[in-house]
């Protein structure tokens, strides 16, 4: 027997037309890239996302087109965001930060038939613009007067293409299977992977990440998402943000601590969302200054592991309740995420950090597994190591033109790349990226733990643990460290601090500091590059673990 009620199909015009309803006066805050604040409601913004479907409509756009941005997080790009996806076609956010190749090779898969960009990139697509021929259309976020040199041919003026459009836009009816967004991974193996995720899963990823153990987005609330838009879909923000009526606060290229913070404190930011390395820095300008940061009730972090001494910073010293999760682009992307259980809320101190250390629990809707090399299950007893992989409503089926079929097992679970283990209470500990364990003497070792160690040392300000080729044990840990400003790190009293941390073997065998490491584009330790460069590297006479 079926059940009787209707079923609405969860488009992410739905989410706009509820917003620009019902919450008209909600407020959308964007630094913009001369430094000053942009401000208006969602009515406003509603208005200027008809105009924009309208516009591009007039160049051409059409159902299942691809439009390009490379832009900030900004007003502008929320707009784009929405039309693009409400009149059926499909926005294909691009990494700034990607390599020129890359950037070409994504644009020319995607086969982007319009390109909308911040002029802070037109370097980018002026050297991207002789070298695709799928673009028909170059639009620079700006005004006319503002309208920078470029060899982009025909290049637009954003509010010169918007200004004389109707505010009514006819929404087509769409399938809520359709596709809405397109997103790449940054391809450290090999090209870039397109996920494309549909009206569906973004609706429903967004109702799951608002709920009150997750992001708990409210009408009352005023978020900021430092993670960028042209990544991961800044974790769902703009949409769940949009979906309960939240101010939006966008910090647009400015994501050094000083702007963070002024941003925050102006606009009473009550949720903050963002990478590790963003907050270290956020840290450092607060620990300058003296500077407080009252009106923020919890952060989610994520994108790579969170210190365990982070969680403790911002609890204790700026009262701020710290959410760890985990996700990838190919779940939209939060799959995981740190909010105690009742059980544990009054657990004492360091029982709690050890718990929110670890990358949260599966939010309803992500199944996950972890399994042995040959895909057999393995039990979750937050001991056992294994390969995560996960399954769910947002979740790749699989990648734009089929890309890496490897990355799909035959019983539907998509593989992460992730190793990890799960304890009885569905918390997930990630413990490395595949390509990035260390296999000392046939046993792993972590190489996130000895990283938030190193890091919760005094004199550290950032680290990386890699695999460097052992005669005996096949490979040894070696840990790359920066120094924080104006301290000398003594390598022997590092390794000492291990001792009692972990188990003796699993403490590296050298230390070497620099004075920065390599990151990848989307922020993240580039291991690969570190092991490239320290491959010779001659371990100490004692070595040998
Ligand atoms: P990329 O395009 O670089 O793959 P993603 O943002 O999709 O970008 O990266 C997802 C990966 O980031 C995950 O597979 C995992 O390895 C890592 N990651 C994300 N969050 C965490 C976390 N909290 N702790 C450890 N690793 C994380």
């Amino acid at each position: 027997m079926m059940g009787l009620m209707m079923s609405s199909p969860l488009t992410v015009t739905s989410i706009l037309r509820h917003a620009c309803r019902f919450h008209p006066h909600a407020e959308i805050v964007s630094r913009r890239l001369d430094g000053s604040i942009h401000r208006y409601t969602y009515a406003e913004f509603g208005r200027r996302v008809h105009r924009l479907a309208n516009a591009l409509a007039r160049l051409g756009v059409r159902p299942g087109d691809r439009v390009g941005t490379l832009a900030w997080n900004s007003y502008r790009h929320l707009e784009i965001y929405y039309a693009v996806s409400c009149m059926g076609a499909v926005c294909h956010t691009i990494n700034p930060r990607l390599f020129q190749d890359q950037i070409a090779f994504i644009v020319d898969d995607a086969q982007d038939s319009v390109l909308l960009f911040d002029t802070s990139f037109t370097g980018i697509v002026d050297e991207l613009a002789p070298r695709v021929t799928s673009v028909d259309h170059y639009v620079a976020l700006c005004d006319q007067e503002s309208l920078p040199q470029s060899a982009a041919p025909g290049l637009l003026a954003y509010e010169s293409l918007i200004a004389d459009e109707p505010e009514t836009f006819p929404w087509p009816a769409l399938d809520e299977n359709a596709a809405s967004a397109l997103c790449y991974t940054s391809g450290t193996t090999g090209n870039p992977k397109g996920v494309l995720y549909s009206h569906r899963s973004t609706v429903v990823h967004a109702l799951a990440v608002s709920g009150g153990d997750w992001l708990c987005i409210r009408a009352r609330d005023a978020i900021l998402p430092v993670v960028p838009m042209f990544h991961a879909g800044a974790w769902g923000i703009p949409y769940a943000g949009l979906m309960n009526g939240a101010k939006l606060v966008f910090p647009g290229h400015a994501m050094d601590g000083a702007s963070l913070h002024a941003l925050m404190e102006g606009e009473e930011a009550t949720m903050i969302a963002g990478v590790p390395t963003v907050w270290m820095e956020l840290l450092r300008h607060l620990r300058e200054t003296g500077g407080r940061l009252d009106s923020v009730e919890r952060m989610m972090v994520g994108g790579s592991a969170c210190p365990p001494a982070m969680i403790r910073t911002f609890e204790e010293d700026y009262d701020i309740r710290v959410m760890h999760g985990w996700g990838m682009t190919e779940m939209s992307p939060v799959g995981t995420l740190g909010s105690l259980k009742f059980h544990e809320v009054r657990l004492p101190a360091e029982e709690r950090y050890a718990i929110q250390s670890k990358q949260g629990r599966p939010l309803y809707g992500v199944e996950l597994r972890i399994v042995d090399e040959h895909g057999q299950p393995l039990p979750h007893d937050g001991q056992t190591t294994g390969m995560l992989q996960v399954r769910g409503p947002w979740v790749v089926g699989s990648y734009y033109k089929n890309a890496s079929p490897h990355a799909f097992t035959e019983d539907g679970w998509f593989d992460t790349g992730d190793m990890a283990s799960v304890d009885g209470e569905g918390y997930l500990r990630i413990t490395d990226r595949t390509k990035d364990v260390i296999k000392s003497g046939g046993e792993w070792i972590s190489s996130i733990d000895i990283e938030n160690i190193a890091v919760a040392h005094p004199d550290v300000a950032e680290a990386a643990c890699i695999a460097v080729p052992h005669e005996k044990w096949a490979e040894r840990p070696l840990l790359v460290v920066t120094p924080q400003p104006g301290k000398q790190i003594d390598k022997r009293q590092l390794l000492a601090f291990y001792e009692g941390r972990v188990a003796r073997w699993w403490i590296p065998n050298d230390v070497v500091v620099v004075e920065e490491l390599p990151h990848t584009a989307t922020g993240k330790l580039s291991k690969r590059s570190l092991r490239e460069r320290f491959k010779n590297h001659r371990w100490p006479d004692s070595g040998g673990g």
